[in-house]
């Protein structure tokens, strides 16, 4: 709808000659999924959601020609107290944070002259002209920067490793292959910003002591790509991409590459394999990427919303990102908030933002006036928190610590009508379809699993299955060879830990 509602835009501005007085920007996403297609009114910040075609005339007649405000088609929560409120202080936003998010629905990502104009690639100029590399990866590593696709690893470390690491030729690669259900926060960094990981993977480069870059990134993007396409030729136009960077000696190339939508893919050594051409398969670790990534070189791996950080880290200094968060994980986190929620969308908070601030807060409660029940983090890798924790911090260590983990964001909202049983078969069901089958405890200890689970829940269970569940648990988190399967039972054990009365329920109910 959004790209008619424009062409309608542009053309009711030209028929009422209002070219030198309003500028359309086609901007990426909002975040605020469930208010969409959105159209905001600046300088004002007056904020119009769920716009119509029919309604465009409207706006353009009274709001841009006359000034007045069309109080009926303005989102429900902009009016408070009889003021209208700026997009920016309605409650989804007004908690929120956003860094990595900052450009996306403010500029249009196809024009790089806007990401100049909001202090892009400033960064990296100043980094060219004033830093060593070992400067950059001190202050990413005094920044506190966590990996933000999961694994929560020292980003500054990660980096070091690489600088340190034997050989000539090394590369930097940008995991965007975003593959949780219901995760879609890489997608809305390429689609609103894609400068900002342009400029943070050049930044690594010089750190690192690379010349080539990869984005690997699933194909089922096509406007990210697109987006991408467009940016780096950009770049490469102006001078900040290619050879001789800004005119400093500085060289750095980056190619896209597209994935074909395995999950294994965003496992960092089956996305090297994918991109030298094999099939995406994990590799053993050690040798880490660091040491012996691409085609047997030191590589550095790190997602989009990581890199995203970069450039204002580099800007503004790492004490300026320690100051946000909590003692161990500094900065905000971006979050996919999807289920039961009435606010659907996506959201960067700070690190120790409760979880109870989101849900009710930014996400807005329960739908329906249900009460809730539990929400899933870290997608397929993760697991259900219950509702006696949801006034936890959230940071890395407090989610592992509730037997859940952050993962790349994804947050699914479940309500009182929602079974535990079938949400955890429903996430080993994905995990058993994106095994790649390379060892056997992933390979057939999850399909036992879900063997069982999908007994259960048909009321065939028996006594006895849930310590086989554990059991096998148990030994695919010991003994596979990558994330994907010790990982993979963690939302059974989570559901089995808070929610075990609802499995013996399916058991002695035969229901
Ligand atoms: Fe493949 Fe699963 Fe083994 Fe990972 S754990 S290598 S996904 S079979």
């Amino acid at each position: 709808k959004s790209p008619k509602i424009l062409e309608k835009f542009q053309e009711e501005i030209n028929k009422h000659n209002l070219e030198d007085e309003v500028k359309i920007v086609k901007t990426g996403c909002f975040g605020f999924c469930e208010a969409g297609p959105i159209v905001v009114v600046y300088p004002e910040g007056t904020f119009y959601s769920h716009i119509k075609i029919d309604e465009v005339e409207k706006i353009t007649e009274e709001h841009l020609l006359n000034g007045r405000i069309v109080k009926d088609l303005l989102f429900k929560d902009s009016i408070k107290e009889d003021e209208i409120i700026p997009i920016s202080e309605v409650d989804f936003y007004k908690k929120q944070k956003r860094m990595a998010l900052r450009n996306c629905g403010l500029i249009n990502p196809e024009d790089i002259n806007e990401y100049i104009a909001f202090d892009g690639y400033r960064a990296l100029a100043n980094m060219l002209t004033k830093m060593k590399p070992e400067d950059v990866i001190n202050e990413v590593k005094e920044s506190g920067l966590r990996g933000r696709g999961g694994g929560g690893f020292s980003t500054g470390l990660k980096w070091e490793f690489t600088a340190k690491a034997e050989g000539n030729e090394k590369y930097v690669v940008c995991n965007a292959d975003e593959g949780d259900p219901g995760a879609f926060m890489d997608r809305s960094v390429l689609e609103g910003d894609p400068h900002a990981l342009i400029e943070a993977m050049a930044i690594a480069g010089y750190a690192v002591g690379a010349e080539s870059g990869y984005v690997y990134v699933r194909a089922e993007y096509p406007i990210a790509v697109k987006r991408l396409e467009i940016a780096i030729e950009d770049a490469k136009k102006h001078g900040l991409l290619g050879e001789d960077i800004l005119g400093t000696g500085f060289n750095f190339n980056m190619e896209i590459r597209l994935g074909a939508g395995a999950f294994v893919c965003g496992e960092e050594t089956a996305l090297l394999n994918s991109i030298e051409g094999k099939r995406g398969m994990p590799r053993p670790r050690p040798p880490f990427p660091a040491q012996k990534g691409l085609w047997g070189k030191p590589t550095l791996i790190n997602n989009v919303e990581t890199f995203a950080n970069i450039p204002q880290i580099i800007l503004k200094g790492a004490e300026w990102f320690r100051s946000i968060g909590t003692e161990k994980s500094k900065g905000t986190k971006v979050f996919a908030l999807g289920g039961k929620i009435n606010n659907t969308g996506l959201l960067e908070i700070p690190m120790g933002t409760t979880l109870r601030e989101i849900i009710y807060e930014v996400g807005g409660g329960i739908p329906n006036g249900k009460e809730f029940k539990a929400v899933q983090t870290g997608g397929p890798s993760g697991g259900c928190i219950p509702a006696k924790y949801l006034d936890t911090p959230i940071d890395y260590d407090n989610l592992i610590a509730l037997g859940s983990m952050m993962g790349s964001g994804g947050m699914i909202v479940m309500d009182e009508d929602n079974c535990m049983v079938d949400i955890a078969r429903f996430f080993l069901d994905f995990t058993v379809d994106e095994s790649c089958g390379k060892c056997t405890p992933c390979r057939e200890g999850t399909k036992r699993m879900l063997e069982i689970l999908e007994k259960i829940t048909k009321g065939k269970g028996k006594e006895g299955d849930i310590e086989k569940l554990e059991s096998l648990a148990e030994s695919i988190k010991n003994s596979s060879l990558c994330g994907l399967g010790q990982t993979a039972p963690n939302p059974v054990l989570s559901t089995l830990k808070y929610f075990r009365e609802e499995y013996e329920a399916h058991i002695n109910e035969k229901r």
